[in-house]
Formats: structure tokens, C-alpha cells, sequence
């Protein structure tokens, strides 16, 4: 049996009167990169942040290298973590990283990335600083520690934010539309550095309108529609040959945004 290092069953979650994760069942094995594609709205962010718990599920399971988080309703309804300490755990070893950065603007780079590594896993910060300068050297930032993020172009903080994530030893890293806050010539830069990840053996869960991007790097691409999993297989069949009309129509405009890929 492969070893899964995310796995949702029957997610839902609604907003108000709103559903918007309609029963998701979703699975990353270990080393696995699977690509969320979907309109605007269908849910990607949203089913993205239920992983770790930034986003309470009304119902559903969700199970982290095979440990199924406790889960217990709240007065609203939603469910919410259970114990403290699984909670606090299972989040470390899920890194997020978000469209927007969210560097904390008053630390310069390197104090951003060792303050999780020195203030949730212990780590001196001799040994924090040490595990930090190597990581900004491996997203090409070893010249940049000092500087705070708003001297930083948009793929520099990006890029910063992904060593601060990676300085947590995470098993499992979700990106949220990584690039679509850049300017186009920028978006290149982190999508090599997510690459390399990708190559790294490790397990990634990327929102993306990267249309290309996610077919070259991408083990599994999953197309979300209203809250729902339309269609899912590996890229060269869900690019190649969608079998679902609503996929097939999306994929019509994103691609054409996106030369290089074309439909066969
Ligand atoms: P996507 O990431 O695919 O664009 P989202 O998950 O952000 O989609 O949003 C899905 C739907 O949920 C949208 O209709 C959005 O307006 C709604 N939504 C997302 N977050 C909230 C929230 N905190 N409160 C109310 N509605 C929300
Ligand atoms: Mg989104």
C-alpha cells in the first residue's frame, strides 16, 4: 500500500447559506505534487485551507500520514480540532504558503525564517540561523538575509516565504496561487524554485493558474468545479483528452492565456 501523506474524505463547508465544498475526497501520497486547477470561486482556497485547519469543515475527515485528526463540533457547528497538541503537531508538518507572502514586514528575511524553527520546534537560534542561511542560499537569496521584505521585489518575498516554510521541515507544503501576486517576469523565478521541490521527492499541493506549469510538474492535476471534483488524472490526460465538458471549456480559456500548451 502506498503511503498517503494527505487525505481528506467527504469534506464539506459552507459559508452561510453558502456551500462551497460540496463532499471532497482527496488524496496526496507521499511524494506526490497534485496541481487544483478551477474558475475563480470553485473552491480551491477554500478546500486548501480546510487541510490544515485554517478553515473549519462542517463535515468530513482528514488524515495526516495516515493520522486521522480529532475533530469536535463547535457551537456553530463546524468541526474544529479536538486536542491542542495533535493540532499544534500535524500544522508543523504542514507548510502553507500564500499568494500574498505574509512576511511579517517588521523582520528582515532571516529573522523571518528562524522564528517558527526557534519558537515552535525548540531549535537554538545558533542551529536556527545555520538551517536558515542554507535554505535562502537554495532559493537563491543568500544575499538578501538581511533585508526586509519591502526592499524585496514580489519573487524575492516570495521566495523568502518559501524558505520560511521549508525551515519548519514540513512532510507536506500547500501553495496557494504561489505566483499569481507577480508580475510576469517574476512568476518564473518561484516556479523554478517550486520545481525543485517538486524534484526533491517532495509532497506538494499547489493551487495554480499555471496552466503549463502544472502539466510539467504535476503528478495528478485535479479540476475543482463549484465545489466539487470534476475531473482528476494525471496531466497528460486531463490536458490531453478532459473527459468533462465543464473541464474541457475551462481548460479552452486558461490555455489560451497560456501559450505553450496546447490542446491535442
Ligand atoms: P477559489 O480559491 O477557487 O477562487 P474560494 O475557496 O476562495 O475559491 O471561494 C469559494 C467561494 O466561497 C466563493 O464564492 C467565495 O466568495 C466564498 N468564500 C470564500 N471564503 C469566504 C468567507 N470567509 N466567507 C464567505 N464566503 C467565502
Ligand atoms: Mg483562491
Amino acid at each position: 500500500m502506498e503511503e498517503t501523506a494527505i487525505e481528506l474524505r467527504g469534506i464539506h463547508k459552507r459559508f452561510g447559506d453558502l456551500e462551497v465544498i460540496k463532499g471532497i475526497d482527496l488524496t496526496a501520497r507521499r511524494g506526490e505534487v497534485v496541481a487544483l486547477i478551477g474558475a475563480s470561486g470553485s473552491g480551491k482556497s477554500t478546500l486548501l485551507r480546510c487541510v490544515n485547519l485554517l478553515e473549519r469543515p462542517d463535515a468530513g475527515q482528514i488524515l495526516f500520514n495516515g493520522e486521522s485528526i480529532d475533530l469536535r463540533a463547535g457551537r456553530d457547528g463546524t468541526l474544529r480540532p479536538a486536542h491542542h497538541d495533535q493540532i499544534t503537531r500535524v500544522r508543523a508538518g504542514i507548510g502553507f504558503v500564500f499568494q500574498n507572502f505574509n512576511l511579517w514586514p517588521h523582520m528582515n528575511v532571516l529573522e523571518n525564517v528562524i522564528e517558527a524553527p526557534i519558537h515552535v520546534s525548540g531549535l537554538s537560534r545558533r542551529q536556527a540561523v545555520a538551517e536558515a542561511e542554507h535554505l535562502l542560499e537554495k532559493v537563491g537569496l543568500g544575499d538578501k538575509k538581511n533585508a526586509y521584505p519591502a526592499f524585496l521585489s514580489g519573487g524575492q518575498q516570495q521566495r523568502a516565504a518559501i524558505a520560511r516554510t521549508l525551515a519548519m521541515k514540513p512532510a507536506v507544503i500547500l501553495f496557494d496561487e504561489p505566483t499569481s501576486a507577480l508580475d510576469p517576469e517574476l512568476v518564473g523565478e518561484v516556479l523554478g524554485v517550486i520545481r525543485q521541490l517538486a524534484e526533491e521527492g517532495r509532497t506538494l499541493l499547489i493551487v495554480t493558474h499555471e496552466m503549463r506549469f502544472a502539466r510539467d510538474v504535476a503528478h495528478r492535476v485535479v479540476f475543482l468545479d463549484a465545489g466539487r471534483i470534476e475531473e482528476q488524472g494525471p496531466p497528460s490526460e486531463v490536458f490531453g483528452r478532459p473527459r468533462s465538458e465543464r473541464c474541457r471549456a475551462f481548460l479552452a480559456t486558461h490555455l489560451s492565456e497560456d501559450e505553450g500548451v496546447t490542446l491535442s
